[in-house]
């Protein structure tokens, strides 16, 4: 997918002129939310898993190197092959180069962000590969020739009705547009594909370094036809990816599920250790394994960001996410939308080519409260908007707005001349506000008040009343009522 993060302004615009997009979006992730708040409500041991994970996660991403290492000797002592790759380009490489050498000409995939991020399907059908999605959401957007627009949900932004045209229109569907009926069909015409493909992709939830293990978590049973099904397995993974121990599943395989879709379980999970070996009936006869750097590296030496490879992929905080859900994931433009989109795109295409990501966030701290890993995402957005403006300010010096701010963070400094001017700032503002707010500042302030509010500063400022309010005798003695605490 090519990346178009640029025009991220240009790309919200679009979405939020697009009601049907928003409709679709209000009910998914409202959906999700609800669903993931009653599935921890109703596990206690919850908050202590959370902390486990962090844990877990803490200690394979400061000792990557050895995990990664103990996977690879693991992998291939169970006969798989392992590859690293440094960039997407060399994984791809080493994809169609698997492909080429046993002949194969078509690969079914199930849905894995990974292949996204490293654009491979475009790459094997450039090399002459035909590639079908088997998720059904990634087979909708391979039809429309789009990109996901959530973690979990790759089509959330899709409609039935829409789902249905576009069978209609690229598969020659005439049944009716009920979910059941366009589900039956999508398998009925998956099923020709798995049977024929002569490579299956996936990418990997978890590998656990010990055992050389690759876990896999879906709700479709397509992942476990593309890893047994054709004869060479090809398995795509982030190097964030690795766990050191199998018991480690046991906590991730709780939490993830519970926070992506509120399931106590994922319907399948699937542990595959290496290819079918001698006596056993399934599997695929080659495994090879592709570890992936695109980045990575250089969020590990970064000591802010470094927890941003914590990441399980639960997409929890793109349904809390407020400018999510007005927004989609299509306007973040790459493969990793929402909160955690807006750390990663910078991170991993630089700063210059997502500039405006991390300031896509009201910064209201839902994202980290419901993230199993506790990754501090609001911290991690003020991270990369320093580095943003700093870059700015090296590049282009001081704008206005900043010299702005500078003088009001001078002013709050000086509290007599803060209520002074705030004085002066109502008296200045008054002839042009109308019930108490303004709804157009002059001139080249316009741009202000065009998506915001403005209220005319208070008659009674907000200090002035606290001041008030404690001189009283019941608030003199430490507590003040709760009316007073609640205001
Ligand atoms: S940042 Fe946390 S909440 Fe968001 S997708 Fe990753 S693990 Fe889930």
């Amino acid at each position: 997918m090519k990346p178009t993060s640029e025009q991220f302004r240009e790309h919200v615009d679009e979405a939020l002129a697009d009601w049907g997009l928003r409709a679709a979006l209000a009910a998914a992730t409202g959906r999700f939310v609800s669903l993931r708040q009653d599935a921890f409500a109703a596990f206690p041991e919850g908050g202590a898993l959370r902390d486990q994970a962090r844990t877990i996660k803490e200690e394979a991403i400061a000792r990557l190197d050895e995990h990664l290492e103990q996977l690879a000797f693991a992998v291939e002592a169970r006969g798989g092959n392992v590859h690293f790759a440094a960039d997407a380009d060399a994984a791809c490489r080493m994809v169609i180069e698997i492909a080429r050498q046993r002949g194969v000409t078509l690969a079914v995939k199930s849905k894995s962000m990974t292949t996204e991020e490293i654009a491979l399907n475009e790459a094997l059908e450039h090399a002459g590969i035909r590639v079908v999605e088997t998720d059904l959401g990634e087979f909708i957007i391979q039809l429309a020739v789009e990109g996901p627009s959530h973690l979990i949900a790759p089509a959330v932004h899709k409609t039935r009705e829409q789902v249905a045209t576009l069978f209609r229109e690229k598969l020659g569907y005439s049944g009716e547009d009920s979910v059941p009926a366009l589900c039956a069909f999508a398998r009925e015409f998956l099923r020709g594909e798995f049977v024929r493909a002569g490579m299956g992709v996936s990418g990997v939830n978890f590998a656990v370094a010990e055992t050389g293990t690759i876990a896999i978590v879906e709700n479709e049973g397509n992942a476990r036809l593309t890893t047994t099904l054709p004869p060479v397995h090809v398995a795509i993974m982030g190097m964030e990816k690795v766990v050191p121990r199998l018991a480690d599943l046991a906590v991730f395989l709780r939490i993830l599920a519970r926070s992506a879709t509120g399931q106590k379980m994922s319907s399948y999970v699937s542990l595959l250790t290496g290819p079918r070996r001698e006596r056993e009936e399934d599997g695929a006869q080659e495994f090879h394994l592709v570890i992936l750097d695109n980045g990575r590296s250089r969020l590990l030496a970064d000591p802010e960001l470094r927890e941003s490879l914590y990441c399980i992929r639960c997409g929890a905080c793109l349904n809390v996410c407020p400018v999510y859900r007005a927004i989609g994931g299509h306007a973040y433009g790459w493969v990793y939308p929402g909160p955690i989109g807006a750390v990663l795109t910078p991170a991993y295409l630089g700063e210059s080519r997502a500039p405006d990501l991390p300031f896509a966030s009201t910064l209201c701290g839902a994202c980290a409260d419901v993230c199993p890993v506790k990754i501090a995402l609001p911290h991690r957005l003020l991270d990369l908007r320093a580095r943003v403006v700093a870059e700015k300010k090296r590049t282009k010096g001081n704008d206005a707005k900043s010299y702005v701010f500078r003088a009001w963070a001078w002013l709050l400094t000086h509290p007599s001349l803060y209520r002074a001017s705030a004085k002066l700032a109502r008296f200045a503002l008054k002839p042009m506000a109308k019930d108490g707010r303004i709804d157009a500042l002059p001139g080249r302030l316009a741009g202000w008040t065009r998506t915001r509010d403005f209220p005319l500063p208070a008659a009674e400022p907000f200090h002035a009343r606290w001041r008030k309010r404690w001189s009283q005798p019941s608030a003199r003695d430490g507590t003040p009522s709760t009316t007073e605490r609640t205001e």
